[in-house]
């Protein structure tokens, strides 16, 4: 099986996407932003650690984020490594302890993540994701699947939304080069429904 990575700004859908091909494929999902918002909901020292790091908007420094994927890779599975590697650091890391196969950019503008992000909702119990405008839940406040209270990330707020984006274009942008280079990047327009961009992506991984 493949090791892909699914690339794209905040808010370009890699988490709903990911849910999807994880159903579809079986694939490890490897989110180093959910990995991240565990350890800091269970208060460990890599969570304290982290934790302001991501209210602000920074990047989690790459030696601690590469010890965190390289303890969940399995050479035995595909691996989908979504938000993750964020940096050319990260990559160059990555490809010291697993290979990869296909990288997935998703491509959308700044407005419209902005958007997305502005409405995103999760459910604080198990994590599912809602927009309140294209995906609301059934029930408002509540998660279609357990019934948990649905909040705002922290990180999901205007001022921090703004710098996460900043970020990303300083960071995580030149991975685009970094991996069209080495051959490996397929480009998928993010701007249409979750099941379009799914639908893309299946195919290029068929
Ligand atoms: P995400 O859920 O992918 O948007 O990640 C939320 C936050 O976790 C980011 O804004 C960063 O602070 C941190 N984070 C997640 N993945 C990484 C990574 N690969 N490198 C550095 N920081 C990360």
């Amino acid at each position: 099986m493949k090791n892909v990575v699914l690339l794209g700004p905040p808010g370009a859908g890699k988490g709903t996407l990911a849910s999807r091909l994880v159903q579809a494929f079986g694939f490890l999902h490897v989110s180093t932003g959910d990995m991240l918002r565990e350890e800091v909901a269970k208060g460990t020292p890599l969570g304290q650690l982290a934790h302001g790091y991501m209210a602000r908007g920074e990047l989690v420094p790459d030696e601690v984020i590469l010890a965190l994927v390289r303890q969940r890779v399995d050479a035995r599975k595909g691996v989908l490594f979504d938000g993750f590697p964020r940096t050319v650091a990260q990559a160059e890391g990555l490809e010291r302890f697993t290979s990869v196969d296909v990288v997935v950019f998703l491509e959308i503008g700044q407005e419209e993540v902005v958007r997305r992000l502005s409405s995103r909702r999760v459910c604080g119990a198990c994590g599912a994701v809602y927009n309140l405008v294209t995906q609301p839940p059934r029930e408002p406040g509540r998660c279609d699947r357990c019934g948990g209270p649905l909040v705002q990330r922290e990180d999901d707020r205007p001022e921090v939304v703004a710098r996460r984006f900043e970020v990303y274009m300083r960071d995580s942008a030149p991975l685009v080069a970094y991996y069209a280079q080495r051959g490996l990047l397929r480009r998928v327009p993010a701007d249409r429904s979750p099941e379009e961009v799914f639908q893309a992506v299946a195919q290029i991984l068929r």
